[in-house]
């Protein structure tokens, strides 16, 4: 039965959560890692060998901020000896000239850069970090002169979301090959931010319209990848691709999660890469197999026709508004929770003039 399992497809490698920057949407944890006891090189090697040795075919490198790790060019090349696509996804502060071309050499296969705004002065505030922006735009330029594929990464939310088109036109200007539009997800920091962060329904429908259109304009020039605001939506989307079908999450203390929310999840325990292989986690952790498949579903979703394309949507959402994490997720209509969502939309969206609770841990400079 366990061998039926099919391998994940990636791993996402959180190295650290350190980062010089402190978004207020950002998915790390309130609980940050501290660098006292991260894995260190040696781990991530061995983690890294069992992953491709269980199957897996892409290995994300992010945080935190990758580029806070000192070993960060040793590890490329590991994952380039493996065989695994590598991908960084990084805020390009703590890049410069030499680092790009060490990465470059030691096999990186891509780059995503995050933005937080078209406009300089609102990027660098979201950022709470003055001179990202300036930064962003520099290091942009480093990483196509390597030649590697740069995609952009841009949160939406109430202060940006009128630039929601500035940010692919940036995008491109850039010289990305795709840029990811996302909404906020409300989980990480992103709780303690909601109020600031939750845009109106205009201005959520203002800024996928905008996208849309500019799907079509572009299309040929840029690949956007558009991921429409959850509280929203009709339906919930398919989290992760399912809990513990096609990717997990190493946090910088080993912790192995089936998505980078769900040690919010009290009653799971996560198994450690230091005690267990991969191997071992993936096929036989009973927090992993907690909401596999469909048996673990309430009736709502077990009988219902989407079952295998949204997989009961998002589990730490479900827990944190339902107080359930098996509930129906509540962006779904047929959750008997979807009013209260609506409430909570009416009631805190557009209120920005609250300041941002930034997450803060102190980054160190790559060498
Ligand atoms: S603070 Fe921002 S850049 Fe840093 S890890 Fe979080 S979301 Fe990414
Ligand atoms: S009822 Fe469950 S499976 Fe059906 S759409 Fe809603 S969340 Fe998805």
């Amino acid at each position: 039965m366990e061998a039926q399992i099919p391998a994940p497809i990636g791993l996402l490698a959180e190295l650290t959560h350190r980062c010089p920057l402190g978004c207020p949407y950002c998915s790390n944890p309130l609980a940050l890692d501290g660098r006292e006891g991260e894995l260190a090189t040696a781990e991530w090697k061995r983690v890294l060998n069992e992953a491709a040795a269980l199957g897996v075919l892409q290995v994300h490198l992010s945080g935190g901020e990758p580029l806070a790790r000192r070993d960060l060019v040793e590890i490329v090349s590991h994952c380039a000896g493996l065989g695994l696509y590598t991908n960084l996804i990084t805020s390009g502060i703590g890049m410069n000239a030499r680092l790009a071309r060490a990465l470059a050499d030691a096999g990186l296969d891509h780059v995503q850069l995050s933005i937080q705004d078209a406009d300089a002065a609102s990027a660098d505030k979201i950022a709470g970090y003055n001179g990202a922006f300036a930064k962003k735009r520099e290091v942009a330029a480093l990483i196509t002169a390597e030649g590697f594929p740069l995609t952009v990464n841009a949160v939406i939310h109430h202060a940006n979301a009128a630039r929601a088109g500035a940010m692919v036109r940036l995008a491109l200007a850039l010289g990305a090959r795709r840029v990811e539009i996302a909404h906020v997800q409300y989980y990480g920091w992103a709780v303690p931010n909601r109020a600031q962060l939750m845009p109106t329904r205009a201005e959520a429908e203002a800024a996928v319209t905008e996208v849309e259109e500019l799907k079509r304009e572009l299309a040929g020039q840029i690949v956007i990848d558009h991921v429409i605001p959850d509280y929203h939506a009709r339906y919930p989307k398919a989290c992760m691709g399912g809990w513990g079908r096609r990717t997990l999450n190493i946090t910088p203390l080993g912790k192995a999660l089936p998505c980078h929310a769900a040690d919010t999840i009290p009653h799971l325990a996560f198994w450690n890469v230091r005690d267990k292989s991969l191997a071992e986690i993936w096929q036989q952790s009973p927090a992993f197999a907690a909401y596999r498949g469909t048996a673990w579903m309430n009736e709502t979703c077990r009988t219902c026709e989407r079952r295998e394309i949204d997989h009961g949507g998002c589990r730490c959402q479900a827990l944190a508004l339902a107080g359930d994490a098996a509930a129906t997720d509540p962006v779904c209509y047929k959750s008997p929770l979807h009013g209260r969502l609506v409430e909570i939309m009416a009631l805190e969206a557009g209120r920005a003039e609250a300041p941002y609770h930034y997450r803060r841990v102190p980054a160190r400079a790559p060498v």
